[in-house]
């Protein structure tokens, strides 16, 4: 297992060595998650989840 700085907040992203390209994962400080876009090097993008939050509204 990896880690990598947190882009947001400096805390710790756990990265297992099972985790592929468009795996998601997430910071244990300030809980955001966090898309996989590579592992050699490891680069984040931030997901944001106002857009999933909608979608369930609107699913129930
Ligand atoms: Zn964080």
């Amino acid at each position: 297992m990896k880690t990598k700085k947190c882009p947001m907040c400096g805390g710790r992203i756990k990265i297992y060595y099972d985790h592929e390209a468009g795996d998601e994962v997430y910071c244990e400080e300030c809980e955001r998650e966090f898309q996989l876009i590579s592992l050699t090097p490891i680069r984040l993008d931030l997901v944001e989840r106002y857009e999933d939050h909608n979608y369930r509204v609107n699913e129930y």
